[in-house]
C-alpha cells in the first residue's frame, strides 16, 4: 500500500544533507525505505546539493571540465536505482511479515516477534532504543481502540507507523505514514480497532502535556 502522509519537505532536505538527529535520521529512512515519493524527493535533494558543492569548487579544474564531471555525476545518479547513504533497499525481495524495517535493525533487531516490549501504561508497551547519540528514539506498541493523552511537542515529532492505525486531527495514519510534526502541533492520537498500533517514533525534545493526569503520566512514561 502507498503511504498517504509523507516526509516534510524540511525533513527531506535536512536528511540529505545529514543534518537530522540520528534518532530522526532512522524513522526518516524506515519511512524512506517504503515510500517511492520520498525517496524520488530525498534523490532530488542531493542532486541540488551536489551541484552547488560542485559549482563551489575553486575554479582551477575549468568551467568545460567542472561541466563535465557534473553530467556524469548527474548521469550516474540516474543510473543508480534509490541509494542515498544508510538507506535500505526500497524493495525487499521476499518480505518477511515478521521482519522489521532493515533501518530499524541496529536498535530494535530484526523480527516484531522478538521485541522485548515493557509496560508503559495502561494498553501502551514501549521500548526506548540506549543506542542514538542524539534525540530519543522508541518504538510504542498501543492497543486498539486507545485514546493517548493530548499533547505537543517541544521540537520536532517523527512517527513512522509500522502496525495497525491510528486517527488524530491531521487524518489516518496506516502502515507506512508517517506524521511529521513540528512544535505547534498539539494531537490526540486514537488507535484505530482491529490489531494493536506499532511505530517508530523520534523526538528531539521532551514531550508537553497540558492535563494534570497526563503530567502526573510524564514522569511514569519517561517521556
Ligand atoms: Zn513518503
Amino acid at each position: 500500500m502507498k503511504p498517504a502522509h509523507h516526509l516534510d519537505p524540511a525533513t527531506v532536505v535536512a536528511f540529505a544533507a545529514g543534518a537530522l538527529s540520528e534518532a530522526m535520521a532512522v524513522v526518516a529512512a524506515t519511512h524512506l525505505a517504503g515510500c517511492s515519493h520520498c525517496h524520488e524527493q530525498v534523490r532530488d535533494a542531493e542532486r541540488i546539493g551536489g551541484v552547488l558543492v560542485e559549482q563551489q569548487q575553486p575554479d582551477g579544474a575549468g568551467a568545460a571540465r567542472r561541466e563535465k564531471l557534473r553530467a556524469a555525476m548527474l548521469e550516474r545518479l540516474d543510473e543508480t536505482p534509490v541509494e542515498a547513504p544508510g538507506l535500505a533497499p526500497a524493495l525487499p525481495a521476499a518480505p518477511d511479515p515478521d521482519r522489521l524495517p532493515a533501518p530499524l535493525h541496529p536498535y530494535f533487531g530484526t523480527s516484531f516477534g522478538a521485541l522485548k516490549w515493557r509496560w508503559m501504561a495502561p494498553g501502551v508497551h514501549c521500548i526506548r532504543s540506549a543506542g542514538t547519540g542524539g534525540g530519543q528514539l522508541f518504538m510504542l506498541r498501543i492497543t486498539p481502540g486507545r485514546s493517548m493523552p493530548l499533547h505537543s511537542h517541544g521540537r520536532g515529532e517523527l512517527t513512522q507507523v509500522l502496525r495497525g492505525a491510528y486517527d488524530d486531527v491531521l487524518g489516518h495514519f496506516g502502515p507506512g505514514d508517517v506524521a511529521d510534526l513540528d512544535s505547534e502541533v498539539m494531537h490526540q492520537p486514537v488507535t484505530a480497532a482491529g490489531v494493536p498500533c506499532i511505530c517508530v517514533a523520534a523526538l528531539d525534545a521532551p514531550l508537553r502535556f497540558p492535563g494534570w493526569l497526563a503530567r502526573r503520566l510524564q514522569p511514569l512514561v519517561g517521556l
